[in-house]
C-alpha cells in the first residue's frame, strides 16, 4: 500500500509554505542567514500539543522566510519535495508579510518566480492561493487582497485564490466577509478554515457565505461539539472539504485517527480530498496520509484513486488543467487497474 500511495498520482490542495518547510529546507535557510540557533528542533512535533502550541512553532520558520530571496528558496525547495512525493497538482498557500526587507507584492512575486523557475525541472503544477490571518486586522487582509489581485492579473495562471487561515480563537469571521467579496468579484476563488474549534454560529455563518472550499471542518456534528442542524447544513451545502488527518490529531483536535471525521464525510459522499496542511510540522507527506486513510479506514486502491481523482473537480485552476490532471490519473488507473471499469 505504501508503494501505491507514493506512485498513485496526488492532488495537494491544503499546504501551508511556512508548515511545510522541512527539516533540510529550514536548515540551508539557517546557513543562508548565518543563523546559528537550535529552534528548529522544536519545529516538528514529536507528540500532540495543544492548538495554541502549534500556533506559535510557524514563528520559527516565519522568521527564516523574512526576504524574497528566502521566500524563493524555501518555495522552490517545497515545491520539489511534494513533487517528489508523486504530487501532480498542489494549490500552495501562504501569507504575505509585509517588513522592512520586502512588499507583500514581493513576497508574492517571490513564489511565483519559484514556480515559473522549477515548471520545467518538475512534473508538478503549482498555483498559489494567499492567506489572510484572521489574528490581523482587516486592514491588514485588505493590503493582501489589494496586492493579490494585482498580481493575479499579471499571473492569472498562478494565482487563483484566498485562503482565510490563522488561529481560529481569534477574529471574528463576519468582519473579513466584505473584504473577500472583494476578491470574489476579482475572480479569485475562495477556502476557508472553518469548525476547528466548536463554534456553530461561525461555521453556519461561512456556510452562508458559501466558500468555494472548506478546511477542516472538525466539529461538525453531534458526534464532536456540533449538532444535527450543522451537520445537515454542511452537507448540504456540498462544499468540498480539504481533510489534514495527522494535523487534526497532532493538534489534539481528533483524538485518533481511527476517530477522524473522514470517516462520516466519506460515507456521506461529500466532496473531499486529503491534504497534508504544514508537512514539515506535522511530519506526514501526502502519501502518508493517503496510506495512513487506508489502513485506518480499510480503503483499497481503487478508492484511493477515486480521492485523488475527484479531486480534480475542486481545484481552483481552469479547466484545462483539470483536463490535463484527469488525463493523467485515468493513464494512471489504465496501467494499474486493468480490472476497473
Ligand atoms: P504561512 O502562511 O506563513 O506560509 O504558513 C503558516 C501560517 O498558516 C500560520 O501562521 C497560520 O496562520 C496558518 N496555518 C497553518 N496551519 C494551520 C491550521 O491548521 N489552521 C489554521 N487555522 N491556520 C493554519
Amino acid at each position: 500500500m505504501e508503494t501505491f500511495c507514493k506512485n498513485l498520482p496526488k492532488i495537494e490542495l491544503h499546504a501551508h509554505l511556512n508548515g511545510s518547510l522541512s527539516e533540510s529546507t529550514l536548515k540551508q535557510l539557517q546557513r543562508i542567514k548565518n543563523v546559528d540557533n537550535d529552534d528548529i528542533s522544536n519545529f516538528k512535533f514529536d507528540h500532540s500539543k495543544s492548538t495554541s502550541e502549534c500556533f506559535a512553532v510557524f514563528k520559527i520558520a516565519q522568521a527564516l522566510t523574512d526576504t524574497p530571496d528566502a521566500v524563493k528558496l524555501a518555495t522552490s525547495l517545497t515545491l520539489q519535495e511534494f513533487n517528489d512525493d508523486g504530487v501532480l497538482y498542489m494549490e500552495l498557500r501562504s501569507t504575505p508579510r509585509r517588513n522592512p526587507k520586502m512588499t507583500k507584492v514581493q513576497y508574492i512575486q517571490s513564489m511565483v518566480d519559484a514556480i515559473i523557475d522549477t515548471s520545467n525541472l518538475i512534473e508538478m503544477k503549482t498555483c498559489v492561493l494567499t492567506s489572510i490571518d484572521r489574528r490581523n486586522t482587516v486592514e491588514e487582509a485588505e493590503e493582501t487582497i489589494i496586492a493579490t489581485i494585482e498580481m493575479a492579473k499579471k499571473y492569472p495562471h498562478i494565482i487563483v485564490g484566498i485562503d482565510f487561515s490563522g488561529d481560529p480563537h481569534i477574529g471574528i469571521f463576519g468582519d473579513f466577509t466584505k473584504i473577500l467579496d472583494t476578491s470574489r468579484c476579482a475572480g479569485l476563488k475562495v477556502t476557508v478554515h472553518a469548525a476547528e474549534i466548536p463554534n456553530e454560529k461561525e461555521t453556519l455563518e461561512i456556510l452562508e457565505w458559501k466558500p468555494d472550499r472548506l478546511g477542516h471542518v472538525t466539529y461538525n456534528s453531534e458526534r464532536n461539539a456540533g449538532s444535527k442542524h450543522l451537520w445537515n447544513a454542511i452537507l448540504k451545502s456540498q462544499i468540498p472539504i480539504e481533510l489534514c488527518l495527522t494535523s487534526n490529531v497532532k493538534c489534539g483536535t481528533v483524538k485518533s485517527y481511527a476517530d477522524h471525521h473522514f470517516k462520516q464525510f466519506f460515507e456521506a459522499k461529500h466532496p473531499i480530498s486529503l491534504a497534508t496542511d504544514d508537512k514539515g510540522v506535522f511530519g506526514s507527506t501526502l502519501s502518508e496520509e493517503y496510506d495512513i486513510c487506508a489502513k485506518t479506514f480499510d480503503l483499497s486502491e481503487e478508492q484511493l484513486w477515486n480521492i485523488s481523482y475527484n479531486a480534480i473537480s475542486q481545484i481552483f485552476a481552469n479547466d484545462d488543467i483539470k483536463q490535463n490532471l484527469s488525463s493523467k490519473l485515468i493513464e494512471f488507473k489504465n496501467n494499474n487497474f486493468k480490472s476497473m471499469t
